[in-house]
């Protein structure tokens, strides 16, 4: 208990730092003092390094290259602030392994799935970020059609290259904070589950995720009901209920689990 109270005062001071910076809207700064309190007050000082370690590096990239950036940014379905669905969408499967870990302290499987989990949000933001900067057009993950900036389910060698290095640097801390042996095990595994999240992302974003359209700049965009300028969207492709938030909760849970199917399938302890 007196650990919870504590995650609670941490994630209160950082989610207010992380507010008056508008990183958070206000209905993301109190989906962020759940999420930090549960990650760090029932997993613990290591499980919030890696949180704190996605959080600060993603709100980071978001604001940085913001010239370039700010042509394609009204493809992308929100601006920087996070509110509370994006919050949830990249911090609830790592809250839920915190949980796990609470009831089962001996096992290692809720701390590598924890670690998997927020090596794929993290690969994904880092590729949503740097992938801006490919000095060519994405390509669809599902045919390599050339597709403008911004599109979902597009991928590009720097937005890869991007995914991995965000992916990694989760394993580092991973390996570092949490492993006893088989280092480098622990370490691929834990990079290949996230990128293998983040590729799930854009495998969604290229065929199922709902994509609209705006009538008045007749241009794609992941924005429902209004686009930017205020027109109305209509769908033209895509589930109607599996919006961003969900395409991004999906790249977190299937970061997990392929870190869980690795261990059940006994390549890792
Ligand atoms: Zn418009």
């Amino acid at each position: 208990m007196p650990q919870l109270f504590i995650g609670f005062l941490l994630a209160l001071v950082i989610t207010f730092l992380a507010y008056s910076a508008h990183s958070l809207s206000r209905s993301g700064a109190y989906a962020a003092v759940l999420v930090g309190t549960l990650i760090f007050g029932l997993g613990g000082w290591q499980w919030a390094i890696i949180l704190l370690t996605f959080f600060i590096s993603s709100s980071v990239l978001t604001r940085s290259f913001r010239k370039r950036k700010l042509a394609l940014n009204e493809k992308f379905e929100k601006g920087g602030q996070r509110d509370a669905a994006q919050v949830l969408a990249n911090g609830a499967v790592a809250s839920l392994f915190a949980g796990l870990h609470f009831f089962f302290p001996q096992a290692n499987w809720p701390w590598l799935a924890f670690a998997a989990s927020m090596a794929a949000v993290n690969a994904d933001t880092w590729a949503t970020e740097l992938g801006l900067l490919n000095p060519t057009p994405p390509r669809l993950i599902t045919g390599g059609k050339p597709v403008e900036k911004g599109t979902s389910g597009a991928i590009s060698l720097y937005g890869t290259l991007a995914a991995l290095a965000g992916a990694a640097l989760i394993a580092i801390l991973a390996t570092a904070l949490g492993a006893e042996t088989g280092f480098l095990t622990i370490f691929l595994l834990v990079t290949l589950s996230g990128l293998a999240g983040a590729l799930f992302d854009s495998l969604l974003g290229a065929s199922v995720q709902a994509i609209y359209r705006c009538p008045q700049c007749d241009k794609e965009t992941e924005r429902h009901p209004v686009h930017t300028c205020g027109a109305q969207t209509t769908q033209i492709r895509g589930w109607s209920w599996l919006n961003n938030d969900m395409v991004n909760l999906a790249c977190a849970l299937m970061g997990a689990a392929v870190m869980l199917v690795f261990m059940w399938a006994g390549i890792a302890g």
